[in-house]
């Protein structure tokens, strides 16, 4: 039923199916563009990042008490008639519920959605022993008949079509069934599924909440099935990880502010059930219900010891990662996880499944942060995938990246190599901007935008004659230049340079400085990235520099937010790197908020002007006004649809996954385009690359700035 990419071309022919799947594609974009705008607005009556701090802190707790919690939850549930069980892996807990279903003399078993049912696979044995198990949340019991797993952890079938639906019942009940009235086949579910429930003698839950202080547990749902299936049947089981351990009531009451808010932009779910004690149940021997709750430990317990990767217990199963992930949103949570789906899905396949099942799903981040954003628990998703993919390196020598990364650990090699390859590339760039004459057999599934050629000249070399010289500065600055400014775009940096000389800004260019190193880090080459890391901080370290200044919003964030955490082993480099970092700080915002340029200071031509927010300087640094301040000084802002979402760059990601960045790309063409704006600006060199590739291909007639050119260009002399 789950099934996991063997290898790469496997990877790439299950992402091929999806992107070729119209349906999905339309379904997930629209349920994209709707869900982000309702996420905001049911979030603005409170205080969104106040409740996700304090159920990371609540988390955080329990996760460190584990055991604790869980010898409470189990006293006070057992003074309430309910039996509580540990499992220590998914064949002990499926071994567990079989036994107390075979006890019990049951036959038929209904089931309520439980992510942690899946993730033992429970299913299959229990049929495998003899029980017949029905699903009764409407999408699971879609995709039980089906055959198939969920393709989101809140929405299981939001992957099919009514059409879909109605041949999956039409094939259950042996009835014609009406393949447009949505209405008329929720109704034959909810007759089919009535019958289960009346006839059931065992209902299996998950539990939301374990609440420690009173052993009682709670599940929020929406159809309420899970009602049925823990009132109605003699026997309960409810298997929850022991990550749901929490310790009172409070807790599960300000994740309910932010759980329905996160899961589908609801205020809240329309059922949430409460379950202190096996209570009263006609159809139980006795009158009262025989409860069980079946902890699941399956690494849970070894993991909360590990100083980075315990924050996954904060994790609610909000399933908001994956609503945000631009990747997701193309090919679905059945090629965006195994059986855990989205951000949070990659990280726990590793853990739970295994990392032969992680091993392809991994590299499929883009790294856009947009699950970060947007995380219940506050989870640094993106970091976490980065370090899964750099222990996937560490433990299988046969992940991509070895050979770029022997070449970047030395500047010298890697920056000759640059400039070899300037100069080898002659042939085919006809002394333009791109590879215009290459063959296409060389470029394949990479024909999607026109790539970029390397300057002729580093911006290292030109350094020495268009260094400003300023007296009485006001202020002393570094330029960080990133590979993408010095070799492919020094005209984006040289721009920058004019606008500081002008305003009487000390600039300097530290020859010793190399890559930033996340291209390494996005491959899992942790050990060359925290070699180049240390490269570039003594390469600016002596300096006594106000700001270090960077052009590029994904080498800015990864140096200022990754490079202390990166250096933490070691404190000496550690010290350095939080002094370095501190000084870190991208263009716009440097021009906006410390230099302090305002309209004054540009000529304003009504030039129609429309912005994409490169995903690390609006997720990653939280910089959103300063850039599009400065475009109204320039010209006329015309607002982009979907402005802050990917372009499908992602450094070496558009490389490893052309056929998902193109689609990407053309997406936020079509919008740009669809604003008629002449000139787009970007404040990430990788966004111009992309974006200046895709609007030659497609020859829009709109015009690709960095930030820097615009606001040279409209410099008042
Ligand atoms: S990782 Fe965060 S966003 Fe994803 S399901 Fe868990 S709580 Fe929700």
């Amino acid at each position: 039923m789950h099934t996991a990419p063997t290898s790469a071309a496997d990877y790439h022919n299950r992402i091929d199916e999806a992107l070729h799947d119209d349906f999905l594609r339309r379904t997930l974009d629209k349920f994209a563009v709707e869900y982000r705008k309702s996420r905001t607005d049911v979030f603005q009556e409170v205080d969104e990042r106040g409740l996700i701090k304090q159920i990371a802190d609540a988390k955080d707790y329990a996760c460190q008490h584990m055991d604790e919690l869980y010898a409470q939850f189990k006293s006070e549930a057992e003074k309430r008639g309910v039996h509580v069980h540990l499992a220590k892996d998914a064949a002990e807990a499926r071994m567990i519920i079989a036994r107390i279903a075979r006890q019990s003399n049951v036959k038929y078993i209904v089931k309520s959605k439980s992510m942690t049912a899946e993730e033992i696979e429970l299913n299959p044995e229990l049929e495998r022993q003899g029980f017949v198990v029905d699903e009764t949340d409407l999408g699971e019991w879609i995709i039980q008949l089906r055959h198939e797993g969920p393709s989101h952890m809140v929405m299981p079938a939001i992957h099919l079509s009514r059409y879909q639906v109605a041949d999956v019942f039409q094939k259950a009940t042996g009835e014609e069934q009406d393949r447009e009235d949505i209405q008329r086949l929720v109704k034959v579910a909810r007759v089919q599924l009535r019958r289960k429930f009346i006839n059931a003698d065992m209902g299996i839950s998950g539990a939301n909440f374990a609440i420690a202080e009173n052993g009682a547990i709670a599940t929020v749902t929406n159809e309420g099935n899970a009602r049925m299936v823990t009132t109605l049947p003699r026997v309960h089981v409810a298997i929850a990880g022991l990550d749901k351990l929490i310790p009172s009531l409070d807790q599960a009451l300000t994740t309910l502010l932010v759980l329905p808010r996160n899961a589908t932009a609801q205020r809240l779910t329309s059922y949430v059930t409460w379950m202190c004690g096996a209570n009263e149940c006609q159809s139980a021997k006795g009158g009262v219900k025989e409860m069980h709750v079946v902890f699941l430990d399956n690494g849970r317990r070894e993991i909360s010891k590990d100083p980075l990767f315990k924050q996954i217990f904060r994790c609610v199963r909000c399933g908001a990662c994956a609503n945000v992930c631009p990747v997701f949103r193309l090919v679905g949570g059945h090629k965006m996880g195994y059986i855990y789906i989205g951000a949070i899905g990659l990280i726990l396949t590793y853990f739970f499944h295994g990392k032969d099942k992680a091993k392809y799903l991994c590299q499929n981040c883009i790294g856009c942060e947009s699950c970060a954003n947007v995380c219940a628990g506050g989870i640094e998703l993106p970091r976490l995938i980065r370090e899964i993919r750099s222990r996937l390196t560490a433990e299988d020598g046969s992940v991509p990246g070895a050979l770029m990364s022997a070449a970047m650990k030395n500047r010298k090699i890697f920056h000759s190599l640059l400039k070899f390859a300037s100069f080898a590339q002659k042939p085919f760039t006809g002394g333009t901007q791109f590879q215009r004459h290459l063959p296409a057999i060389f470029l394949g599934k990479h024909s999607f935008k026109a790539l970029p050629a390397i300057a002729d000249k580093a911006f290292r070399d030109r350094w020495p004659s268009i260094a400003p010289k300023v007296s009485n500065p006001v202020m002393r600055v570094a330029i960080f230049g990133g590979c993408a400014q010095d070799f492919v775009y020094p005209e984006e940096l040289e721009a920058a340079v004019k606008i500081l000389g002008a305003k009487n800004v000390s600039v300097e260019y530290p020859m010793e400085q190399t890559c930033c190193g996340l291209p390494l880090e996005m491959m899992g080459q942790r050990a060359t990235s925290k070699d180049v890391a240390k490269q570039n901080i003594n390469a600016f370290y002596n300096g006594n520099y106000d700001y270090v200044v960077t052009l590029c919003a994904s080498c800015a964030s990864h140096l200022k937010h990754s490079y202390p955490k990166l250096l933490a082993d070691d404190p000496e480099m550690s010290r350095k790197a939080e002094f370095f970092s501190e000084k870190v700080i991208d263009f716009s915002s440097f021009i906006h908020d410390k230099l302090k340029l305002t309209a004054d200071d540009f000529v304003n031509n009504g030039e129609k002007i429309t912005y994409h927010a490169s995903c690390h300087l609006c997720r990653g640094l939280q910089v959103k006004e300063a850039p599009r301040e400065l475009i109204k000084d320039a010209g006329e802002y015309i607002p982009c649809a979907e402005e802050e979402v990917c372009c499908g760059f992602g450094g070496t990601y558009s490389a490893k996954f052309p056929e998902i960045s193109a689609k990407l790309l053309e997406k936020k063409l079509d919008n740009v385009a669809a604003t008629g704006a002449t000139t787009l600006v970007v404040d990430c060199p990788g966004c111009v690359m992309q974006l200046k590739g895709g609007a030659e291909k497609r020859k829009m007639g709109v015009t690709v700035k960095h930030m820097s050119e615009l606001l040279a260009e409209h410099l008042k002399k």
